[in-house]
């Protein structure tokens, strides 16, 4: 009689739920669709700047690539960047785009307005090494690029006032076993034919070539280079999708411009940053907090939490005396290391003043990172 009376109450529900469509016809599923936002990276303004996310190479179905350009609009968009330069090959795709290389900067522009992203008008100079690839940025007309001389063409980029990378220095189509600085890049690099190096390019880290931005005073880049649909590329799971930080007055394209040319950038790939000291300490010190608690042990080292403000894990090493986590040890070599994990707390144990560190991710060279220092207030 029980089992009766279940089943007859669970056809009862089962009905009900069948009942609350009241349209027969067209009935709009919207909990299977995903939601539409946009992610948040975050990352500190450094004084004086703003930090900009911006990615200067991408391709669309006007060159080699199957992706529309106003969806590298929507990827950009999703995936928290402010601007994007979208860079097809400055070779002939006339079945495509009719010999015209603005097409899909002008397709895109529209859909850039509607959404608030600065679209940079570009162009890669595709060549054979040496000298190779290159992006020119802020054209006016990438027609004009067209032409088969790699050196002409730079010139004529440089004529509408670009800012011109030198591409993938060490991509084994074109560098199959070192990533060299040869006799052209010299030259053109001495002509002032070059402004920026990308050190990130796809999946690959070439620290050789950021070896060559420290000591020739040269921006680092990273970029993605996609030509298929950056969610069929990165794992955004467990990842961020290469970019390049931008230090700019004002979040416009001619503040970017400005920036570049004053190399203020920094780029990010990995949870790596790359670049100049002084803007790794900047974002640094801009994402970590240190708030003392009311505790201290008979050796006098007091507790402190460190709280991570931004989306980078940071791993600190340091001097074992003065400093110790308190959670747990990672003991490397006699130092201790200790993670402070993206948008967490970490308990740490230190005597007050200030605490020499290194901070591992932070790269100002090939072999040298980040060496900046903590205060632990009384
Ligand atoms: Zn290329
Ligand atoms: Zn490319």
């Amino acid at each position: 009689m029980k089992k009766l009376l279940l089943i007859i109450i669970s056809l009862f529900v089962l009905s009900l739920s069948y009942a609350q469509f009241e349209n027969m016809n067209n009935v709009q599923m919207l909990e299977t669709m995903r939601d539409i936002s946009r992610d948040v990276i975050r990352i500190p303004d450094i004084p004086g700047y703003k930090t900009l996310k911006c990615e200067f190479h991408i391709h669309t179905v006007f060159s080699d690539g199957p992706v529309w350009p106003t969806v590298r609009i929507d990827e950009a968009w999703s995936d928290g960047l402010d601007a994007i330069a979208i860079t097809d090959h400055i070779v002939s795709h006339r079945r495509v785009n009719q010999g015209d290389h603005n097409t899909s900067y002008d397709i895109a522009l529209p859909r850039a307005q509607e959404l608030g992203i600065i679209l940079i008008r570009g162009g890669e100079i595709t060549k054979r090494m040496p000298p190779g690839h290159f992006n020119a940025l802020f054209l006016k007309d990438a027609n004009a690029i067209d032409v088969a001389d790699p050196v002409a063409s730079i010139k004529e980029a440089k004529k509408q006032g670009a800012f011109v990378l030198w591409n993938h220095p060490g991509w084994k189509g074109q560098q199959p076993d070192t990533c060299i600085w040869l006799d052209m890049h010299e030259e053109l690099f001495q002509a002032n034919l070059f402004d920026g190096i990308e050190i990130f390019n796809a999946r690959e880290f070439y620290p050789v070539a950021l070896d060559w931005c420290m000591d020739r005073d040269i921006p680092p880049f990273s970029n993605s280079d996609s030509h298929y649909a950056m969610l069929s590329h990165y794992d955004y799971e467990h990842s961020i999708r290469p970019m390049t930080l931008v230090f700019a007055e004002e979040a416009t394209e001619e503040g970017i411009k400005k920036a570049l040319f004053e190399k203020r950038t920094v780029a990010f790939f990995n949870n790596y940053l790359a670049g100049k000291e002084e803007y790794l300490e900047a974002i640094f010190h801009g994402s970590v907090e240190i708030i003392p608690k009311d505790f201290t042990k008979d050796d006098g080292k007091k507790l402190y939490l460190l709280r991570n403000n931004s989306d980078l894990d940071f791993i600190l090493s340091g001097n074992m005396d003065e400093f110790s986590e308190g959670i747990r040890n990672l003991q490397i070599d006699g130092w201790n290391n200790v993670k402070l994990t993206r948008g967490r707390e970490t308990v740490i144990l230190a005597k007050p003043g200030k605490i020499d560190i290194a901070v591992l991710n932070l790269l100002t060279g090939s072999s040298d990172h980040l060496k900046t220092d903590l205060t632990f207030p009384e």
